[in-house]
Formats: structure tokens, sequence, C-alpha cells
């Protein structure tokens, strides 16, 4: 008799595209063996603490016999509420937090599954490259085919539709898009957000509008797909508290717009998973409901650490991206490296961690991404070492 099973992955696992980071995360653990002392820009995690008024809400939400029990599958009503209010004052957006706000165990759960909702077999999926990469492996789940959109330094960063051909929109499903935009950190005007709504409208499109960081901001404030007119009638808005509130650790997230595509969402999610742990949930309501205070300290940290990087690496003569929002700073690496090459360079002879860009998609090869998750005095010393390498 055989004593061990002759494991075959199936082939949606077989096709995944490799995944650099688990390559970088070997690299990481290398450099901690010889005892670098290691900064590591590399993840898109904050490191700045959940604030208390949140965890204070958790310790009394945790006690709740009645929040040990299976949540409701959309998440608690008074959550949505939370949500619909925060929307309204944010960003002017009318939202109904019967039909028109679902929880989420964060929004990459989201993300990854509105394809399996919506994606039959070959249809086609328009994503950005570079981009979250959790885009295009939704799609390969569903056994949908991802049309990239090259994300390009020229076009500031947004796709241009009018290089989609005709055949390629007809059999167009959904699109996923994501500003402000990891990694490039790019913001978009509201005309941007106005063509995608004519659009989705035109080829009957499902838009899916990834808004993690439009809190964390150093000009303007970012919108929200949903203060568009009509975009409520062609998609909806994946949102989180892991980035602004710093609450990565948590998984909670939800998504906003329209009714329909979230019932979608609802039934795939109602079939795989049994919601957000309410205390969670109630701990979201406390974060939603913090002054705008705590929020500007943030962004204060982050401003911080973007100018001493922003102008260490252009001191430098590096070709970097100064960002308005996001705490990712897209960087074109010099001409002589690859992406790879100088991650591997910059950990090698500076100690220092940062992303290939590559990792992202096609399109993000010859450039990396710097997180500013570390502290000022660490960025400030990343910085001294670059200097002394390049
Ligand atoms: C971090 C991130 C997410 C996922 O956040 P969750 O923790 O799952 O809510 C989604 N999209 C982008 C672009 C991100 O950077």
């Amino acid at each position: 008799m055989k004593k061990k099973l002759s494991l075959e992955p199936a082939s949606r696992i077989k096709h995944l595209p490799p995944y650099l980071f688990a390559s970088i995360d070997k690299m990481k653990q290398k450099a901690i063996e010889k005892d670098t002392d290691l900064i590591d820009l590399s993840i898109g995690d904050p490191d700045i603490p959940t604030p208390s008024p949140i965890i204070n809400a958790m310790k009394k939400a945790v006690t709740k016999p009645a929040n040990h029990r299976y949540p409701s599958y959309e998440g608690m009503f008074s959550f949505r509420e939370a949500v619909s209010a925060w929307y309204k004052k944010r960003f002017g957006a009318k939202l109904d937090p019967h039909t028109e706000v679902l929880s989420l165990i964060g929004s990459k759960e989201g993300i990854g599954h509105i394809p399996l909702a919506f994606i039959n077999p070959g249809d086609t999926v328009l994503v950005p490259s570079p981009g979250y990469p959790v885009y295009s492996t939704g799609t390969l789940f569903a056994g949908g085919k991802s049309y990239i959109m090259p994300l390009k330094e020229e076009n500031d960063f947004l796709p241009d539709f009018d290089l989609i051909p005709e055949k390629v929109l007809s059999n167009t499903k959904l699109i996923f898009i994501n500003y402000p935009n990891n990694p490039t950190s790019a913001t978009v005007p509201i005309n941007f957000y106005k063509e995608v709504v004519t659009i989705a409208l035109k080829y009957n499109i499902i838009v899916c509008h990834d808004a993690s960081y439009t809190e964390i901001y150093y000009d303007k404030k970012p919108l929200s797909f949903m203060q568009t007119p009509g975009a409520k009638e062609v998609g909806i808005e994946f949102h989180s508290l892991s980035k602004t509130y710093n609450m990565t650790g948590w998984r909670i997230g939800f998504a906003v717009g329209n009714r329909d595509v979230l019932a979608g969402l609802g039934k795939v999610k109602t079939n795989l998973d049994s919601g957000v742990f309410q205390a969670i949930q109630e701990a979201a309501v406390a974060a939603l409901n913090l002054d705008n205070g705590v929020l500007s300290t943030i962004r204060k940290t982050y401003r911080g650490r973007r100018d001493i990087l922003y102008n260490g690496l252009k001191k430098l003569g590096v070709h970097t991206i100064k960002p308005k929002a996001t705490f990712y700073i897209w960087a074109k690496v010099p001409s002589n490296f690859t992406s790879m090459g100088f991650v591997t360079h910059l950990l090698d002879k500076a100690g220092v961690l940062a992303t290939p860009g590559n990792g992202f998609g096609d399109e993000g090869e010859g450039y990396i991404r710097f997180a500013l998750t570390a502290p000022a005095k660490r960025i400030r010393e990343a910085v001294d070492r670059i200097q002394r390498i390049l």
C-alpha cells in the first residue's frame, strides 16, 4: 500500500504567476540571519499602533457574550450605519445602510471574491499594471482573463481607455481601478471617474474601485468614486480600515455602492465565510466615529517621512514621484539595473529593503516601491546609507 499521496495542485494554483514577495521574504530572512541592521521599507503595513480609543472599544466589546456568536452575513446594522454616516460626512455620498453597504473580512477578501460572483470562464476583466496583485489572481480563480491596462508615468499613471480595442471592451465584464494608487501613489481628478462611468454604461462593465488610501493624503483630499454622478449605477467601492486606522491585523473592510453588485458578492460570501467578528465591528464603529485629529496626526507622521525620503532620493538623482497620497514612494531604478537587481543591491550593500516594481505586474519593471512604514529616524538612516552606495 502507498504511504503517501501524490499531490497535484489544481491548475488554477499552478498557473499563478511566481509570487515575488515570497522570494523577497527569503532574502529578508537571509539578511536577518547575517545580523544585518535591516531597514525594511518593503511592506505596506503601518508600524504605528492602532489608536487607543479603538482598542478600548474592542476590550469592551470582546466581553459581551452576544458578540461571541456568529455575526450576521452582511455586517451589524450599527456598523453599516457608521459606514454610511462616514461616507456622508467625508465624501457627501449617500448610501443606504440596508442595501448599499456590506462588511468584509478586509477589503482583500472582497476584491478576491467579486470575480466569483460575476465572471464566467473566458470573460475579460480590465486590470491595472502595476497594481495590487489580487485583482488578477481573483480573476484567474474565477476562470476570467485579465486584460492589462498599463499605468504609464507620462499619463499620470491613469489607464488610457483609447488604447483598449473595441473587441476587448465588448467582452469585458468588470474593471478594477485603484486611486490613490498603490504602488504609484497617483491620485485622480473627478473627470477620470466620469470617463469610467461613461465607458461602463456604454460597454456594460461593472466598476470595482479600490479606495483603500483615500485618508492617507498630503494635499487635496482624494475623491471617492461614489462622488461621481452615476457611480452607483455602475459599480462598487472597496474600502478598508486597515490603512486609515493602522488596523491591518484586525481584518475588517467594507464595500459600498450598487446594491445588485453587492448582493452578488454577498451571495458568494454567505457560502464561504460567516462574517466579521462582531467585537471587531464594534471597534470599527469607534474608529469611524473618531474625530479628525487622530487622522491628521497620522498624516503628519507620514508627511514627515515622505519629505525625508522624497527629498533624499531626489538629491541623490533618483527619479522619484512625489506622492500626493498613500504611504508609498515610487521611484525609477538607475538605468543599469532591473527592479529586482536594484532591490538586491540596496539590500546587500545598504541593508535597505524595498519592493521591486515588477512584483506589481510587468509594467512595474524599472521601478521600486518604498513604504513609509518605519520611523523618520530610520528613513533618514536609509537615505544616508543609499547615498554611500550610489
Ligand atoms: C492593503 C491593500 C488592500 C487590502 O487591505 P485589507 O487589509 O484587506 O483591507 C487592498 N487594496 C490595496 C491597493 C491595498 O494596498
